[in-house]
């Protein structure tokens, strides 16, 4: 059997540079001997070239007996400037009056070993943080010879933790304010372990409430006993997150529909140390992407009812021409005594029945016209013509009309070269409509103007009067289809009210447009303005 050594007494080490050097030899070196010094030239290089620790040994005393490279660049003296001198020079001097220098050196006498952090002063003057170690030095019969310091400059590093804290405080007051968002994270257990003012805004809970409790109390109870929320974990595990919208419950028991990101939070070996977890409340944008839909389908049925009717009205409109065209024959008939001789009395009554025939006619075109263009069946023709001549078409058109009336039908200026690129026949259809308003509401006497031109580069066509004018309240109205302005039974104008209805929907679908401007007794203007031709 044999007796496991005693253990030896731990010897602190000054350095872990010193570790892989012999006990003994560190111990002769920690002596600061002559000796041992110049008998270890390795050792003693070593310590020489060391450049990031000030490494260096005092006497009993705490006077500097020996210097390496790394305290020079440190501290800022050569050898020859500091050996001899007291180690009460590297620090402050509110430190030194404090007697931290002295209480250091007893400290390391009685304990093997001090370690401090604090403010030490280079040679300059300016200082810098340190780390510094000092371990007391025995000789084999355990009397003290000195000391051995080793100093290592933690500016940098402490420049760097505190510029993380401060980050890291600014962080935590950043997720900590953040209302719009539950921002909190989860133990690797999917315990709460922190909390915002987002999480409690959202979840109703306050911190205290709810810190060191379940993941799962977020979560509907079916959802829970799916196992939703493990394998939510799992996810965020494997694939680093887990993402999605869903409900979830509010402390007071009310749902909501949440966006939910879960990431796995690693250390730096890659070991899970929980789950960060961000909640953004949709509920709101739910319901609105909801109305939205329900407004779309809405707007859908709207269009296709609209849709239909005007398909009837097409087909209706074109079914009542045949009766009423058929009317109109037996009455031109009945009128040539074909059937037997008529008297001057049913001769008058035969004039009222075609004059009444054709307005019903003019009002099923008009219908049928609108319904087709409401439903998207009319074609267009689109070609460059003059403007000039449409015109003087239109002018022909309505001139017996004017003659009639009494009402003085100007030609205003309409140069040949205006061309507009649109559907001819529609075109003129638009301008009788404008003209036959102008005269039909123009009262005896008055005059009416077509002209053509540009309007700010782009082709037009104006036809104005001299009669009562369009009051400004009206001047939107009368483009609704069935609109008509002061009618009465005795107002005497016969229309449909479809015609301005009609021709704005003409122009439009050609790519134009037409305005209005009047007041009242200043007669009306209305221009329609064509694309020019490309
Ligand atoms: P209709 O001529 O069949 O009544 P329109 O759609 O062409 O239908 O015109 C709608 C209404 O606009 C007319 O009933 C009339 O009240 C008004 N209006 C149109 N043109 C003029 C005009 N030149 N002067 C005064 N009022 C007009």
């Amino acid at each position: 059997m044999t007796v496991p050594d005693k253990p030896r007494p731990q010897r602190t080490t000054p350095l872990g540079v010193l570790r892989s050097v012999s006990e003994t030899e560190a111990a002769d070196f920690a002596s600061g001997s002559a000796s041992v010094l110049e008998g270890s030239g390795l050792y003693r290089l070593l310590v020489d070239s060391v450049m990031d620790y000030a490494i260096f040994a005092l006497d009993a005393g705490g006077n500097i007996l020996s210097w390496n490279a790394g305290a020079q660049r440190l501290k800022g003296y050569t050898p020859d400037e500091i050996i001899g001198k007291h180690f009460t020079i590297f620090y402050p001097p509110e430190d030194v009056a404090r007697g931290k220098t002295d209480i250091e050196l007893e400290i390391a006498t009685r304990d093997g070993r001090v370690e401090d952090e604090g403010w030490r002063v280079r040679k300059d003057g300016t200082r810098f943080w340190a780390n510094v170690v000092i371990t007391a030095l025995r000789d084999s019969d355990g009397t003290l010879v000195g000391f051995a310091k080793v100093t290592r400059d933690l500016t940098e590093r402490r420049a760097a933790e505190q510029a993380l804290r401060l980050s890291e405080e600014r962080f935590r007051t950043l997720v900590q304010g953040v209302r719009d968002y539950a921002i909190f994270m989860l133990d690797t257990q999917g315990r709460v372990a922190s909390w915002n003012e987002g999480a409690q805004r959202i979840n109703g809970y306050a911190a205290g409430e709810i810190m060191g409790r379940h993941f799962s109390t977020f979560y509907p109870a079916e959802d829970v006993a799916a196992g939703k929320t493990e394998m939510e974990l799992e996810v965020a595990v494997r694939d680093g997150k887990y993402e999605e919208e869903g409900w979830r419950v509010r402390k007071d028991g009310s749902h909501f529909w949440a966006h939910v990101l879960i990431t796995a939070l690693r250390d730096f070996e890659g070991r899970l140390v929980g789950y960060a977890k961000v909640t953004r409340d949709l509920t709101e944008r739910k319901a609105a992407q909801e109305r939205e839909i329900a407004d779309a389908r809405r707007i859908t049925e709207i269009e296709t009812a609209s849709r239909t009717k005007s398909e009837f009205l097409a087909a209706m409109s074109h079914e009542l021409r045949t009766p009423i065209n058929a009317t109109l024959g037996y009455a031109d008939l009945l009128e040539m005594e074909i059937a037997g001789p008529v008297t001057d009395q049913q001769r008058e009554y035969l004039k009222r029945i075609r004059g009444s025939q054709q307005h019903l006619l003019r009002i099923v075109n008009d219908l049928l016209n609108y319904s087709r263009i409401e439903a998207g069946q009319v074609e267009y023709d689109i070609t460059p013509f003059s403007l000039h001549d449409a015109v003087e078409a239109v002018l022909a058109m309505v001139e017996p009309l004017a003659l009639a009336k009494g009402i003085f039908l100007k030609h205003g200026p309409c140069p040949d070269e205006i061309v507009a690129m649109a559907d001819m026949g529609k075109t003129e259809q638009i301008v009788l409509n404008l003209l036959s308003n102008a005269v039909k509401f123009t009262p005896n006497g008055g005059r009416v103007t077509a002209s053509c031109g540009t309007q700010d580069g782009v082709p037009c066509v104006t036809v104005s009067d001299t009669g009562p004018g369009i009051p400004a309240e009206h001047q939107h109205s009368i483009f609704q289809p069935f609109v008509q302005l002061g009618r009465s039974l005795t107002s005497g104008h016969e229309g449909t009210g479809l015609g301005l209805a009609i021709s704005r929907d003409l122009a439009r679908a050609m790519g134009g447009e037409i305005t209005l401007r009047s007041g009242p007794g200043e007669g009306a203007t209305f221009t329609l303005t064509l694309p020019p031709e490309a």
